[in-house]
Formats: structure tokens, C-alpha cells, sequence
């Protein structure tokens, strides 16, 4: 199987002296739908960040689809689209102008940047606001340009860093409905989401990550056995600790 993302014993220490990633290895075949869980402050995004080029890792090595993400960090990230955390759009621009730019950016040619971004703003309802400036969009809006923007150049790994954080119920299943649409196509996806629920739906395999370690990964049910409950989220309040909240406790003991 072709090898879409993989981690080789990745370490990155912050200037603060944090060591946010401690020697991991991950390895995300071609076709994945793949989940990064773990709490606040174990190092997701670090590690979407050194995997995308916006973080150098201190040390280890990153490929994707076979190219080293720093040593050929053009050809890398031409395959990579990602959607950040965080709303990082430019005021300045049209939801349409958004999606151009960027094209743009990855090279592509004026009459393939318009006939995309116009099917790309047709799938995700933002036709009638291809003019209107960014900073007017509702906050669904912004969320569905972000993934709009980061499905722009064709990418064959899509990176999700918590897209749906505060997105309303409807808005969220339809961003998975297409996430998992273009996962048939054939673009491997990564995520990382707080909606365990989500996770054990869409992801074929999840890793946990904490304190900057993958401590456990597998299909959901393996999960559940390795940490020997029943379900993914007791698993992951194995991970983080906190196994009185898990669900069937609380029924025992108000039993
Ligand atoms: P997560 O995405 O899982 O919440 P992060 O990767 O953001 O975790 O953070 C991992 C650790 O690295 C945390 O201790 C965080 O405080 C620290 N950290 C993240 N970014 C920076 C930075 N730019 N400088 C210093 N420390 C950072």
C-alpha cells in the first residue's frame, strides 16, 4: 500500500523548551481516513505543523507521499491541503478571490482556478457570496471556506485540525458528508476532533496522542481492548485519566 503520511521518529522542542513531540512515529496509508485524538496540549497541531511546514521539527523525518516535507517541502506540500484550527482567512478578500489566491499559489492556471472555485463554492452554499468579503460570511460560512480553500489545489491528503469546533449540528454533518465523500474518491484523510463519537463514525484507524507520545493506535474496537472497556470513549478517559466520568460508571452508581 502506497504510504500517504509518514512520521519517523519525530521530536519538536519549542525555543520555551517544550518538548511538544517526543520521537513519534505514525504511518497513514494511501486511502485512510485516519484520527488524531488526545487532550489540549498533547500536541496535535504541533504535529500538523511540522507535517505541513508551518512548524521545523527539531529532529525525525516527515514524508508524504514519499517526499521529505523539509528537504522537498514544494513538492510535499503540493499535496497536502489543510484546514487550520483556526479562522485564519484574509479580511481583505471575496469568498471567490479566497479560493483564486490560493490556486494561484499552487500553481494553478487561470481557467482551472475559476471553473474549481466555482464548483467548490457550489458544493459547499457559497455561490451567492462568491463577492462578498470574507469578514461579512457567518461563522459556518468562514468554516466552509477554510475546507473549500484547503480542497482547492486537488490535494491527496487532506489535514482537518478540529474543523467543525462551535459549528451547528446540521453544518457539521454536512462538512462530514463531503469529507467522507471525497474519502471514497480516494483523498486520505487526517483528523483531529474532540467529537469522540465522530471519530469512531468516520476514522478507519485512530492514534491517541498524549504528552507529545502516540501512546495507543488501532480501529476503534482495538482501542477499546487495548485499554480492556468497551468503547472508544472510555478508552480515551482511560487515556486522559479520568475514568470516573465514564458513562457506565455513572449509571452504576446511580443504580
Ligand atoms: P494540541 O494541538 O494537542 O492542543 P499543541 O501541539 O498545540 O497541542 O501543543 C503541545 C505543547 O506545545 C503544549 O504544551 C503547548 O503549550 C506547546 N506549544 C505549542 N505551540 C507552541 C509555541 N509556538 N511555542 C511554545 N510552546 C508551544
Amino acid at each position: 500500500m502506497t504510504t500517504a503520511l509518514q512520521i519517523t521518529d519525530l521530536t519538536k522542542r519549542y525555543p520555551t523548551g517544550t518538548e511538544a513531540l517526543k520521537h513519534v512515529s505514525l504511518e497513514i496509508g494511501a486511502g485512510e481516513f485516519f484520527g488524531l485524538l488526545g487532550p489540549n496540549g498533547a500536541g496535535k497541531s504541533t504535529l500538523i505543523h511540522c507535517a505541513t511546514g508551518l512548524a521545523s521539527p527539531t529532529s525525525g523525518a516527515v514524508r508524504i507521499f514519499g517526499h521529505d516535507a523539509i528537504h522537498d517541502y514544494g513538492a510535499a506540500r503540493q499535496k497536502v491541503g489543510l484546514a487550520p484550527q483556526d479562522i485564519n482567512l484574509d479580511w481583505f478578500l471575496t469568498a471567490q478571490e479566497t479560493l483564486d489566491y490560493h490556486g494561484g499559489y499552487f500553481g494553478m492556471a487561470k481557467q482551472e482556478r475559476r471553473e474549481r472555485s466555482r464548483e467548490l463554492l457550489d458544493a459547499f452554499s457559497l455561490t451567492s457570496k462568491r463577492d462578498e468579503r470574507t469578514t461579512t460570511l457567518s461563522g459556518g460560512m468562514k468554516r466552509r471556506l477554510i475546507l473549500a480553500r484547503a480542497l482547492m489545489h486537488r490535494p491527496e491528503l487532506l489535514i482537518l485540525d478540529e474543523p467543525t469546533a462551535g459549528v451547528d449540528v446540521e453544518l457539521r454533518l454536512e462538512l462530514w458528508q463531503y469529507v467522507q465523500r471525497i474519502n471514497q474518491e480516494g483523498t486520505t484523510v487526517l483528523l483531529t476532533t474532540h467529537y469522540l463519537e465522530e471519530a469512531e463514525q468516520l476514522c478507519s484507524r485512530i492514534a491517541f496522542i498524549n504528552g507529545g507520545e502516540i501512546v495507543a493506535q488501532g480501529t476503534s474496537p482495538e482501542l477499546a481492548e487495548t485499554y480492556a472497556v468497551a468503547s472508544l470513549e472510555d478508552a480515551y478517559l482511560e487515556l486522559v485519566g479520568r475514568k470516573e466520568l465514564s458513562r457506565g460508571s455513572v449509571s452504576e452508581i446511580s443504580a
